[in-house]
């Protein structure tokens, strides 16, 4: 068993307390929200009153914070001063490369093994245990890495040196906001064009435009039984979410000089759809944006 730290206990953070928990580990839990750190309680972690008190003896310590500002101020006052000799540390929120590769500098500087765990799979794989960690760290730090987050998840893969998890999370994330985008034009097109929707599907399914979006999350409801489309856009991945992710990848573009119009222009939608209010749905729910049938959406 393995006595971890885990401060950060919000949607994400709070999955993986309890399911940390209930595999037997201790969880030696702070979030500055009172209410955050009461359900991590109630779900058998250990309640500290502060981070350098999460931290104090931690094997493992996990940071699931909003962006690397917060992850930063943590690691250098409380984590860098207080983590024992010898701890691991992984920070698994989703933050700017930049930052992701100073603390690695900062921490390895102080002594410390650290990697960047960032993850896909969302509140419900935080919740069942079967996030993807992307991992970047050392390669001779991974098989530590890897069984200190394997309780979490369904897979753990390393991505390459320190930042490298982060660029990975990022870059996928990329493809995956233009993709939808992709799709969700097409579906709206063949509607007007009377393609019935579904037929269309069934034959970009089995085409060369295939892919993830269109068959394993169809923004066009019906189709795909489990996709967020059939919930009314939610619980799925929500377009903040998506927003913050391609606010990150233009960032990281920009600070290497490299071009992805695509992506800035996929930024723009979702920031048109998130400053109508539809932040908190599914990502996918564009769809109803680019029909110009935003009223369905309740
Ligand atoms: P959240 O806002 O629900 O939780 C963040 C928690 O951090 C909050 O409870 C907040 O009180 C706490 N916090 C902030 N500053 C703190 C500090 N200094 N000390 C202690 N606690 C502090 O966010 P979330 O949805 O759990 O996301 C966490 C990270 O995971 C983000 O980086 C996000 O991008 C990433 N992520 C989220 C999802 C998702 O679907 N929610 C999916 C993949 C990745």
């Amino acid at each position: 068993m393995i006595r971890y730290a885990l401060i950060g206990l919000g949607n994400m953070g709070g999955g993986m307390a309890a399911v940390l928990t209930a595999a037997g580990h201790t969880v030696q839990a702070f979030d500055l929200s009172s209410k955050a750190l009461e359900r991590a309680a109630a779900a058998g972690a250990v309640a500290c009153a502060s981070a350098p008190e999460a931290v104090s003896g931690a094997e493992v310590v996990l940071t699931m914070l909003p962006a690397g500002a917060h992850v930063l101020e943590v690691y250098q006052q409380a984590i860098l001063p207080h983590a024992a000799t010898g701890a691991l540390l992984i920070d698994c929120s989703t933050i700017d490369v930049a930052t992701a590769r100073d603390i690695a500098l900062q921490a390895s500087a102080a002594g410390f093994a650290v990697a960047d765990a960032p993850v896909s799979g969302g509140v419900a794989g935080a919740a069942a245990g079967t996030l993807t960690f992307m991992v970047g760290c050392p390669e001779p730090v991974f098989a530590k890495v890897e069984a200190a987050l394997s309780p979490m998840a369904k897979t753990v893969v390393r991505a390459g040196e320190a930042g490298a998890g982060q660029a990975a999370k990022i870059c996928n994330n990329l493809l995956l906001g233009v993709s939808m985008i992709g799709v969700c034009e097409a579906l709206a097109l063949a509607e007007r064009l009377d393609l019935d929707p579904e037929r269309f599907f069934e034959i970009a399914s089995a085409s060369s435009g295939q892919c993830w979006s269109l068959t394993t999350y169809c923004p066009w409801p019906g189709p795909v039984e489990t996709a967020p489309s059939n919930r009314n856009y939610e619980g799925g991945f929500a377009t903040a979410m998506m927003l913050k992710d391609l606010r990150l990848a233009q960032g990281a573009a920009a600070s290497v000089g490299v071009s992805t119009p695509l992506a800035a222009q996929a930024q723009a939608l979702y920031s048109l759809f998130d400053s109508l209010g539809y932040g908190e749905k599914d990502f996918s729910g564009l769809l109803q944006l680019l029909r110009g049938r935003l009223a369905e959406l309740t």
